[in-house]
């Protein structure tokens, strides 16, 4: 079984599962999937109209189909003002807690920044760094304080940090992501498996276990 917790175009690939990241402002959507997260993405904050879209997060998260809140997040190499993406993660990290539901985090430039909100925060519901790309010492730090780390493109640029944390972290907190770019989940898998030498089989019967640990739904 092939698991991708982290894509957003309605078609699933070769995945089996499919967690479908909708936008805050894709209230239909969420009604037609099984399993998706929702979530104000940091690219999409609009100070004018931020109470409204929260209200919206809020609104769909505690559905049952809604397995978690996000993609939300800090991004510090786009051109939104970032004490406003700040207000909105903070917000979105509240309304996880009160659904309690995981978070699915973009984080651009702001690992440092979200290791330490985690750190200060009560949270336990885990939070998810998609596209995870941070050197291994970040890797087992986020570990450490209850997150998830999702991988995809990244397996295949040997030259990046992603790709050096992804040979020395624990397997229990890993996930697998198209995010999109044109790759298949099924390749993601295959040299996630080969990288670490473990068997499909075992990778699989894995990342399924996680996505029990941390959604609570078994597959
Ligand atoms: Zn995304």
């Amino acid at each position: 079984m092939y698991i991708d917790i982290h894509r957003h175009s309605s078609d699933s690939g070769d995945a089996d599962v499919v967690l479908r990241n909708v936008f805050h402002n894709e209230h239909g959507r969420v009604l037609s999937e099984n399993y998706c997260s929702v979530g104000l993405h940091p690219w999409h904050i609009n100070r004018a109209s931020l109470v409204r879209d929260l209200g919206l997060v809020g609104k769909m998260a505690l559905q049952s189909n809604v397995l978690a809140i996000g993609e939300t997040g800090l991004d510090k190499a786009v051109d939104i003002d970032i004490e406003t993406q700040r207000e909105a993660f903070r917000a979105q990290a509240e309304i996880a807690k009160m659904a309690n539901k995981p978070l699915i985090i973009h984080c651009v430039k702001a690992y440092d920044e979200l290791l330490s909100l985690r750190k200060n925060s009560r949270h336990k519901q885990p939070w998810i760094f998609h596209w995870f790309n941070a050197a291994p010492q970040t890797a087992f730090d986020l570990i450490a304080k209850g997150c998830y780390l999702s991988f995809g493109i990244t397996l295949f640029k040997e030259e990046g940090k992603a790709f050096k944390s992804f040979g020395q972290i624990p397997l229990d907190r890993v996930f697998f992501e198209t995010d999109d770019v044109g790759l298949s989940i099924k390749e993601v898998y295959e040299k996630a498996a080969f990288l670490r030498n473990i068997t499909m089989d075992k990778l699989m019967g894995q990342i399924k276990l996680n996505f029990k640990n941390c959604f609570g739904k078994s597959l």
